[in-house]
């Protein structure tokens, strides 16, 4: 369903993907860990194109990423992206949004974009928070909001970036049952996390990144038992 084929990018003087070569099937749930500054966040952002690459290719579902316009919008709609901060409009209700999307983007009817919103906010427990403001919900509810309006788009993939290192530690499991549960649903998903007991339950395959490369690529039971490189394990030692 993801397809990176040779993919570099550079910032400037900086190799940060180097030669990356992927593939996430449907229904997989892919677990991306690696050190800071290994070019996780650059390789889920150059996905969603909110990053350009330099070499190779990146395919979703059998389509190369499109350059602009109307063509973008649809991109940005099949992959569902979840940030590290909770980026929910402000000024806007959580119904409004998950809504929002939807109603610009698959011009769905108010009544029926509210409809599919309240259920899947319902689906991530937060539906009693519909009426509210974002800065009145704590920050795991906004960020199972930032989830909910994601799937409103009917995503083929979502991509997850760290969605619960800014949240206070009680908050974290109830984002991370959430995606738990997308999982089970047979979302196809990309999820960058230092969580490993979330790798280790629901990942089909750990990739471990470092200095712009996939270094080791396994199932989690492999990686977190018996780890190949000497970068892994030095990565594993300090986080387990
Ligand atoms: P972390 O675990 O800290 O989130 P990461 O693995 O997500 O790290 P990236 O954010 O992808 O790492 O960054 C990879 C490298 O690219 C880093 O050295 C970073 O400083 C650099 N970098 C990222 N974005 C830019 C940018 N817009 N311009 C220049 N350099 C950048
Ligand atoms: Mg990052």
């Amino acid at each position: 369903l993801v397809e990176l084929t040779g993919v570099n990018k550079h910032f400037g003087a900086l190799h940060v993907l180097r030669d990356i070569n992927l593939t996430v099937h449907k229904g997989e749930v892919l677990v991306v860990v690696g050190p800071s500054g290994s070019g996780k966040s650059t390789l889920c952002r150059a996905i969603n194109r909110l990053e350009t690459i330099d070499e190779g290719e990146i395919r979703v579902d059998g389509n190369p990423l499109p350059g602009e316009g109307r063509g973008l919008a649809k991109l940005r709609a099949e992959v569902g992206m979840v940030f590290q901060s909770f980026n929910l409009f402000a000024h806007k209700t959580v119904l409004d949004n998950v809504t929002l999307g939807p109603r610009k983007v698959r011009r769905a009817s108010k009544k029926d974009a509210e409809t599919e919103a309240l259920a899947l906010l319902r689906r991530v427990g937060v539906e009693d928070q519909a009426r509210k403001m974002p800065a009145q919900l704590s920050g795991g509810q906004q960020q199972r909001v930032a989830i909910a309006r994601a799937l409103a788009m009917h995503p083929k993939v979502m991509l997850f970036d760290e969605p619960t290192s800014a949240l206070d530690p009680e908050m974290v499991n109830e984002v991370l049952d959430a995606m738990v549960a997308l999982t089970k649903e047979g979302m196809t998903m990309i999820v960058v996390t230092h969580e490993m007991g979330f790798a280790r339950k629901a990942a089909d395959r750990v990739v471990f990144m470092a200095d712009g490369q996939i270094v080791e690529e396994a199932d989690p039971d492999t990686f977190f038992t018996a780890p190949q490189s000497e970068r892994a394990k030095d990565f594993l030692s300090k986080i387990l």
